[in-house]
């Protein structure tokens, strides 16, 4: 793939914040961006890399109506030796066309689009940040463009990257979070989309994080919407459970975002000898083993935050504390372990990070 390069005029480039602390995740983005477009019958065609700015979109451009789109998240880091890494990122771009197959996009070449990531990266490198915890959050989207409202599958597409500078998730150390188990509402249907990185999942999620958050919980926790039994996800993030010093994960069944951390913890647990499931596992066993003292831990597990300890689990009205209400050992050791790696303080024997 041939890229075409338009440099930001050395007035225009900005200066990175000096300190990520306090800044809002994803609202500073770096002096660069990648596109490239796709026609039927030409494919994909013009990748450029250029200034970061406003898109040219007309209103009826299809994806503003009918959400055809797909997005990702993953993160670039400053690793021990200076250099810069990706974790695991061809899994990000894999995701991304298991994501295009379902939503009708075009198929993306995994190494071409990997090459453009790297050469985005090189050329603002300075936009890596160094402090403890922090990195560069990118951010990979596909959009439906073709100038038309009648609803059929776009005969357009743009895809880009933008890079965006972001703080460690947990400035203080671990906060254990309180989540409440949504009954009202579900987030994704066996054959739906639920499997899939696309927009319009999250808009369906957000009435229910905005209830939660204002009965002082700061995530939902996601039933199967079938029969309201199955555990299937805490916010935009996997759910694990330590029962009886297992490792236990609901089974991906298609309505479950397949996450990128889960595979890796899954991995990791295996790697020390960790006895892990992924099975279904209802609502009840989970509050039963609260009671009983069988469920040890919950946690999440997802690119923003790596792993984030459930402190409180809340069902129809009642709170569950989960342990003493603090980051248990397993949570703490794949917190430790995911985060070693990923910044390079760790050996790396899955070879997980891709130098840039
Ligand atoms: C992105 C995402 C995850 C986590 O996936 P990672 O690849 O680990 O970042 C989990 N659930 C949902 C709904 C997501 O959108």
């Amino acid at each position: 793939m041939k890229i075409k390069l338009t440099k930001t005029s050395p007035e225009q480039l900005k200066t990175p914040p000096a300190t990520l602390s306090g800044v809002v995740f994803g609202t500073v983005f770096s002096d660069h961006m990648f596109c490239m477009e796709w026609d039927d019958g030409k494919g994909w065609h013009s990748a450029q890399i250029k200034p970061y700015g406003p898109l040219k979109l007309e209103p009826s451009s299809m994806v503003l109506h009918y959400a055809q789109m797909s997005f990702e998240g993953l993160k670039a880091y400053k690793i021990e030796s200076g250099e810069h890494a990706l974790f695991r990122p061809r899994e990000n771009f894999k995701r991304m066309n298991r994501t295009a197959q379902r939503m009708c996009l075009p198929q993306l070449d995994v190494e071409e689009v990997l090459d453009a990531l790297k050469q985005l990266l090189r050329l603002d490198s300075g936009w890596v940040p160094g402090e403890d915890g922090t990195s560069l959050y990118v951010r990979p989207t596909i959009l439906a463009t073709e100038e038309a409202i009648g609803l059929k599958v776009s005969s357009k597409y743009l895809f880009f990257i933008i890079l965006s500078p972001v703080g460690p998730y947990y400035p203080q150390g671990f906060n254990p979070v309180n989540i409440m188990v949504s009954e009202k509402y579900v987030r994704a249907v066996p054959g739906g989309i639920g499997f899939a990185k696309t927009g319009g999942n999250y808009a369906a999620s957000i009435l229910a994080e905005k209830e939660a958050k204002e009965n002082g919980y700061t995530q939902v926790l996601w039933l199967d919407a079938v029969e309201r039994r199955y555990i299937e996800e805490v916010g935009s993030m996997n759910i694990f459970f330590v029962i009886d010093e297992s490792i236990v994960t609901p089974m991906l069944t298609g309505s479950i975002l397949p996450g990128i951390t889960r595979m890796s913890v899954i991995e990791l647990g295996k790697h020390w000898g960790l006895h892990v499931e992924e099975r279904r596992i209802t609502i009840d066993e989970v509050l039963k083993g609260l009671e009983d003292g069988s469920v040890t831990e919950i946690f999440g597990a997802g690119t923003a935050a790596v792993i984030s300890p459930v402190g409180i689990l809340a069902h129809k009205g009642k709170d569950f504390q989960v342990g003493n209400g603090e980051t248990g050992p397993v949570a703490m050791r794949f917190y430790e372990h995911l985060t070693g790696i990923q910044y390079g303080r760790e050996s790396d024997p899955f070879g997980w990070l891709e130098l840039i």
